[in-house]
């Protein structure tokens, strides 16, 4: 039976090379036998323009999840990437080398003949104000034109920094700020009218049955890829489960 396979929060880094080493296991395994992969966001730490992948200064790891998503793309796979809060600027250049499509956040895709709303996530927890607010300035094309326009190493300074005090900042807010609020997931559910909603951002992964507007609707949370943790949402005609690894 054709599988679609759903990942996200992996947060690459050359800091953690034992993550790293999985998702390629993962690539070469579990995703070389699906129908389709699909990566909601946050792939990597962070992402500092496509520039990366020319520069002699670049980061290996980012050339080298590259060289992995094409060699799966090669292989007959769909891969479809949508942008985290960590890799938004990820971009053509990107989907060029890799053969992946971008997704826009929202998308509402048939998965095994279910219309399945995609997310990162982000988006739905709205009573984080502070983060709503970064997120518009982020996502403004003078922010990204301004970023892009830096040198490759200042660009990683500045966000190495703003990683750490987004930690701080993070380790401070009381944890519910940090889950989605609940109204935004049921007007989700209802301004795309579907019955399934598969997203990451929260590291909270669950499966959460609801009911909106009557009708039984699912939430699938992806699990993130830290520490020893890490695994993904499977999806055929018979329903949606969780697998960790
Ligand atoms: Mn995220």
């Amino acid at each position: 039976m054709a599988r679609w396979l759903f990942i996200s929060d992996l947060h690459l880094t050359g800091e953690r090379p034992e993550a790293n080493e999985r998702f390629f296991r993962f690539l070469s395994e579990e995703a070389a036998g699906a129908r389709a992969l699909c990566v909601l966001g946050d792939l990597f730490e962070y992402w500092i323009g496509d520039d990366e992948l020319d520069a002699p200064d670049g980061d290996p790891l980012a050339r080298d999840a590259v060289h992995a998503l094409r060699e799966l793309t090669n292989s007959g796979v769909t891969v479809q990437l949508m942008h985290g809060n960590r890799d938004f600027l990820i971009g053509d250049r990107f989907a060029a080398a890799t053969g992946v499509s971008i997704l826009d956040d929202p998308t509402v895709l048939p998965v095994a003949g279910t219309p399945t709303l995609l997310m990162h996530g982000d988006t739905l927890c709205t009573d984080d104000h502070d983060y709503q607010a970064w997120r518009r300035t982020a996502r403004s094309p003078e922010w990204q034109r301004g970023f892009l326009a830096a040198p490759l190493a200042e660009r990683r300074r500045q966000i190495l920094q703003m990683r750490d005090k987004s930690r701080e900042v993070v380790a401070a807010k009381p944890a519910e700020i940090m889950d989605v609020n609940p109204g935004a997931v049921r007007d989700a559910f209802r301004r795309h009218d579907v019955r399934r909603l598969i997203h990451g951002h929260t590291h909270r992964a669950a499966y959460h049955p609801m009911e909106v507007n009557g009708a039984r609707c699912e939430r699938w949370v992806l699990p993130d890829w830290y520490g020893e943790r890490g695994g993904y949402l499977t999806v055929d005609e018979m329903g949606a489960r969780l697998v960790s690894f």
